[in-house]
């Protein structure tokens, strides 16, 4: 008996092997042959000739953590190809909460209207599942929410008591199914934490199979210490380490990552399991809070905003150096929930026609939105993107929380990443520029990943894996989202098939939601 055959596709399976003619037929949410000509025996028949028919995209790096309590389908992720989103990166996550990390999701979900139904990791995972996602998700622990747990946004060490406590809890909610921790370095209060800190927490994730991952505590003038660094919690831990979107901030620090991966191989050929992931744009995004120093952060955004408001404070900043720098022209307005008009305009822009400093500015609209700004910030260089993109270690991450370009989440410009990643680097870098061949395009969204991940069959496609598939047109799949016009699906990603079931037909979102919450132990990790 088959449910459903994909007919006359080519098929990328993910390994990095090359493309063959080859039928693909599912049964309930598995993979039971992957041949020529299969029987249809009365399963639905697709015919996709002309197609490829890959693995289910893997995003490794996505802020999607509350996003299907808002739109279940996950829409700009599932349009792009991708059935997995690993969330709860940067530092932060949406669970396990207690104390000021619970103040501050609450925030967080009071501006998407969502009510959290939890506080364990267990409880969260669980809050997923009843969700009923189009498309499966699973979680890192995010170092700042940990912090924020056990000790709130205090600018110091743990104390030892402290430390214990943040192990128990990690290794608590890894228990329950969080694939690891993933800190943010450059983001209070993830920032405050020490290297020995990282890892003594390393070695829970090591003693219980999972994946550390960071967003390294500078990615411009101090990039390679900061790989260093993690290098280092890596070969303490004895822990698998994920640099996350990995770059060279601020055109001074351009160039700088042949000596950060070269670094990164030096690293590996040495024992360190260490490897990165990328996002293909020249842009990054993320809040206007980093534009003002770590110990404003202290005690939390209430807390900061207060700060902000006092002049000794604003005349302090001024003088002191952030890591993002403050090139305000090239920093851009995504997102403000009070200001709709501010999108897609610089803050240089904005600031000027208020008549006010560009610091000022940003310090009054840091305020009125409670620290909830967002920003795209032109800050990498092309060569730059195409020379990571080229290492065989690198996997694709979107670094974006999933957008629809309809009701709540399609407000402002955010980032395109949301809806270009995957199909940016089969089209744009794969098929035109040449810059990596369309098997290790797929490879680095699917099998790699599925590699760093452990997860058990999925990445991969071939009888007994989990039907999560991807249908695609090699000669069409683009990106169409910009910055200006960010709100767009991509083109030629056809059908996207999760667990079994249609979630994407005919580049139309389906009706069936076949997503499912991974869980450490069960579905992926192990040493
Ligand atoms: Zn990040």
């Amino acid at each position: 008996m088959t449910d459903l055959v994909l007919r006359g596709g080519m098929v990328i399976d993910g390994t990095g092997a090359p493309e063959r003619r080859a039928d693909v037929a599912m049964r309930g949410d598995m993979i039971v042959a992957v041949e020529r000509d299969v029987a249809a025996n009365g399963a639905t028949v697709l015919d996709v000739a002309g197609r490829v028919v890959a693995p289910g995209f893997i995003d490794i790096h996505s802020h999607s953590d509350e996003a299907m309590f808002v739109n279940d389908a996950l829409e700009s992720a599932l349009h792009m190809g991708v059935t997995l989103v690993v969330c709860g990166n940067c530092g932060g996550s949406s669970a396990p909460v207690s104390g000021l990390a619970e103040a501050e999701l609450d925030r967080e979900l009071a501006r998407l209207d969502v009510k959290r139904t939890w506080s364990s990791f267990g409880e969260y995972a669980a809050a997923v599942d009843r969700a009923k996602p189009a498309i499966n998700v699973c979680s890192f622990v995010g170092h700042g929410t940990l912090r924020s747990c056990v000790m709130g946004a205090d600018a110091r060490p743990p104390s030892a008591a402290e430390l214990e406590r943040m192990r128990a809890l990690l290794g608590r909610s890894m228990d329950e199914g969080a694939i690891g921790l993933a800190s943010g370095l450059i983001y209070p209060p993830s920032a405050f934490g020490t290297t020995d800190e990282l890892a003594a927490l390393g070695a829970v994730v090591r003693e219980k199979g999972g994946l550390y991952a960071s967003h390294i505590r500078n990615e411009s003038t101090r990039l390679l210490e900061a790989v260093a660094e993690n290098v280092e919690i890596g070969r303490r831990a004895g822990v698998r380490v994920e640099l996350s979107h990995h770059k060279a901030a601020g055109q001074s620090n351009w160039g700088k990552v042949r000596e950060s991966t070269a670094s990164i191989e030096r690293a590996r050929a040495e024992g360190v399991d260490v490897t990165a992931d990328q996002y293909p744009y020249t842009a990054s995004s993320t809040g206007l809070a980093v534009t003002i120093p770590n110990w404003v952060h202290e005690g939390g955004t209430q807390r900061m905003c207060e700060r902000l408001k006092d002049p000794a404070v604003r005349e302090r900043i001024r003088g002191e150096e952030v890591e993002t720098g403050r090139a305000w022209d090239r920093i851009v307005i995504a997102r403000a929930r009070h200001h709709v008009e501010w999108a897609g305009k610089s803050v240089a822009e904005l600031a000027t026609a208020a008549g006010r400093d560009p610091l000022d500015w940003s310090c009054d609209a840091l305020i009125e939105h409670e620290g909830a700004v967002d920003i795209v910030h032109h800050s990498m260089s092309e060569d730059d993107v195409r020379f990571v993109m080229a290492k065989r270690w690198v996997c694709i991450g979107s670094d974006s929380r999933a957008n629809a370009p309809y009701g709540p989440l399609s407000f402002g410009k955010p980032h395109p990443r949301s809806y270009g990643t995957f199909p940016r680097v089969l089209g744009r870098y794969a098929r035109e520029e040449g810059v990596l061949s369309l098997v290790d395009a797929v490879r680095k969204m699917t099998a790699l990943t599925a590699s760093r991940l452990r997860l058990r069959g999925r990445g991969i496609l071939r009888s007994g894996a989990h039907a999560d598939v991807v249908v695609f047109d090699p000669l069409v799949v683009a990106d169409v989202a910009t910055y200006e016009d960010p709100h767009r699906y991509p083109v030629g990603i056809e059908h996207v098939i999760v667990n079994g079931g249609l979630a994407l037909a005919s580049g139309e979102t389906a009706r069936g939601r076949h997503g499912r919450f991974l869980r450490l132990g069960a579905d992926l990790g192990g040493r």
